[in-house]
Parts: C-alpha cells; structure tokens; sequence
C-alpha cells in the first residue's frame, strides 16, 4: 500500500512532555504509551512520508476550555497545579492511608479532584491543558483544510464533565473540541470504541442533534462508568443523536465487529457528518487488566477500516487502554490504516534490536483473533442480536433508515 489519495495529509501530534506525566507510580493510566507508540510507528517504518507531519502541541487556553468546561471548576484545577494542597504535597495527603479510604478535602472532592482514580500531581493542570490543546490542534488542522486525518494518541477523555473530574480524565478534550467544532458550523460525529462508555461526551451533547454520539463499549451492568444503555438515545432535539451499544462481558472480534457494522455505518452514512471524532481505546483486549471483553487488535482493525471508510475526515483519539504494549500495538496498527499504509518490522532478524515488551511476536504487529465458543458465544449473540433490534427499532426510524 501506497498512502492514501493524492493530496492527502495526516499529522500524529505528540510531545515528549505529555507523555512523560505520571498520574502516580501505581495508577493504571500510563501516558507513557504515547510514546511507545511513536517508537513503535517509527519502528514499522509508518512515519516517514512526504505527507505525515509530526506535531507538538500547545496547551489549550483557559478561555477555550471554558467554552465547555464551568470557569470554577477550571479554576480549582489550575489553583491545584503545584501538587499540593494547603501547602502539603498530594503524595504525603494519600500515603499511610492503606485500605478503603482517602484522606481528601471536601471543597476539591466535590469536584471529582483528589481521587485514587483523579489524584493531585504536580502540573495537573498543564497536563489537562496540554492534552486538550493537543485535539483542539488535530481539529483545528482538520477544520482548516491543512490535513485530513489527526492523531492524538494522548486524547479521549471522554469521562470528564462539564464540572468534574471522572474515570482518569480531568478536561474533557472531545467535548471542547467538538463545542468549538459546532461554533465554527460544522457537523460532527463522535464514534467511540473504548471499552468503557463514554458518559461525559453524552452528558454534553444529550439535547444536541448537530453532533451524532456513538458509543460501543462493555455493559454498564458490569463496568465503571456503569451507563450507556441501549435506552439512552438522547432527548429532546438530541433524541436518536445519541446511540449506545453495550456489549456483553467475553465480547469476541466477530461480535463487536457485527455490531459495528449492522450500526455505525448506516448511522454515519445517514447523519453524513464533515468530521468524524474516533475514540480508538484498545481496552476492548483480552488482556486488558480493567475490562472484560475478548477483543483482539484483529477485530479492532477491522473497526478501523470501516470507520476510515466512511468518514471524510477524521479526528483520532487514543482513549484507553492499560496493557501498555498491546495498546501501542493497537494504536500502531489504527496509524497504519489511517495513513493506508501496512507497517513493516524494519529491525526484524536483528539481535538484540529494540525489543517490545516481553510478547512481542517479532516481525508483525497482528494478534490471532478470538473466537469464543458454546454457551458463552450463545450469550454474547443473544445480547448482542437484542441491543442491535432495539436501535434499529428506536433510533434509525429517527434518521429515515429502513
Ligand atoms: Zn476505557
């Protein structure tokens, strides 16, 4: 493969200073994954084209995140950027506190701040900043014409609210992005396919039918943040603008690729957005520590590709993913097909070359895919056949589609 059609332009946005955060040594959200994907991408030879830029981005201004996000709530989150509180350091706040409970101020818990999930650290808030400036870049290069496809592997913080910290996200990228997308007149789609529902860009959006909201991920029945069911399709003008697709635990390739394809495409082919904003989380794996689907990067590929498909142009976002080494994996392989291009080991046969985590299966990137068998996959169809005839009978009349 060749690239994509002539003209063509993509940029993968990055800096070394966003990836080198730390939530806390033992926190699961890892934005060092960042940059084992760049190496990675660089490594498969899926980075130097004529029409691939590499970008830094700058943080996001105060004002611009205000578009979305309340000015207090801000406020406190930039107030909080030392790392300390009262003068005392977040670390020494949470440490000899073992076991069920958090020594945590009222006035900055109320805010969802100061959490196992959302802890304090030093430059919390140059790094909420930081990434949303990094999609805000990736829209604005869209928006402007100078590329076609964006990639912010350090982007998708589709938990936070408007007033809250939630799920490892402290600024909601997606929504300030797409409130400023809206501003400028364009239509937009948001399609994510991290594992986890993505609450806080419905939450934005519910009431709105100029952004389609689609989100694939593991029940709310048995994973944080416990929503996105089938019968949450938005209200008011929004209803049918939001879509949800809950998928049963052991959810194997074929499943959530069928769900996928009897779904996304008609609604995108319907909605016809100028942008589509893709969360590409890669905790659907089967080795993901947090989740309980049994996806592999197969299935995930294939989601890609048709997602690639049918938009014209699209903004990528990483989202999650807490195998550090399959979710670069996974992210390598969506740059690959967003660029057209099929990655290429170019240190394969070389000794002691630059290894990739301990299972690296040396010379490709693909996993074998999972199938599941007997009861479990009669479960998994059974759940699947049912949440797909309750959209098709609840939302796609809403959009004229037989
Ligand atoms: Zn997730």
């Amino acid at each position: 493969m060749n690239g994509r059609a002539e003209n063509f332009k993509s940029v993968f946005i990055y800096s070394d200073e966003l990836a080198n955060f730390e939530y806390s040594p033992t926190h699961p959200f890892k934005p060092i994954r960042a940059k084992l994907t760049l190496e990675l991408c660089r490594r498969y030879d899926l980075m130097e084209r004529p029409w691939i830029r590499l970008v830094n981005p700058e943080p996001l201004d105060f004002a611009v995140m205000k578009e979305f996000h309340d000015e207090g709530y801000l406020k406190i989150l930039q107030a909080l950027n030392s790392g300390t509180l009262d003068g005392k350091h977040w670390p020494d706040l949470l440490s000899g506190r073992k076991g069920d409970f958090l020594t945590v101020d009222p006035e900055i818990l109320k805010y969802g701040l100061g959490t196992e999930d959302n802890p304090i650290f030093s430059g919390v808030y140059d790094y909420a900043a930081l990434t949303a400036g990094a999609t805000f870049l990736g829209a604005k290069m869209i928006a402007s014409g100078e590329v076609q496809v964006a990639f912010n592997p350090l982007g998708g913080f589709h938990h936070a609210g408007r007033a809250y910290a939630e799920g490892f996200c402290y600024v909601n990228d997606v929504a300030v992005a797409i409130t400023h997308l809206l501003k400028e007149g364009w239509r937009v789609a948001f399609v994510d396919i991290d594992a986890h529902h993505g609450n806080g860009v419905q939450e934005a959006f519910y009431q709105e039918n100029r952004v389609l909201v689609i989100s694939f991920h593991e029940s709310g029945r048995d994973l944080y943040p416990w929503s996105g069911f089938e019968n949450e399709i938005g209200e008011g003008k929004g209803r049918g603008f939001t879509v949800n697709v809950p998928l049963p635990q052991n959810t194997d390739d074929e499943a959530f690729v069928r769900a996928f394809e009897e779904i996304g495409p008609p609604l995108l082919d319907a909605f016809a957005a100028d942008i589509v904003v893709v969360e590409l989380g890669a905790d659907t794996h089967i080795s993901d520590p947090l989740t309980h689907l049994s996806m592999t990067n197969f299935g995930y590929c294939q989601v890609v590709k048709k997602l690639v498909g049918v938009a014209p142009r699209v903004l990528a976002l990483g989202g999650g993913g807490y195998d550090v080494y399959k979710t670069a994996r996974s992210w390598t392989l969506a740059w690959g097909i967003l660029n057209d291009l099929e990655p290429r080991d170019e240190y394969v046969g070389v000794v002691g070359g630059m290894m990739f985590g301990p299972e690296i299966e040396v010379g490709s990137l693909h996993d074998k895919t999972v199938y599941m068998m007997g009861n479990t996959k009669e479960r998994i169809n059974r759940e699947v056949d049912r949440v797909v005839s309750y959209i098709k009978q609840n939302v796609f009349p809403i959009h004229r589609i037989k």
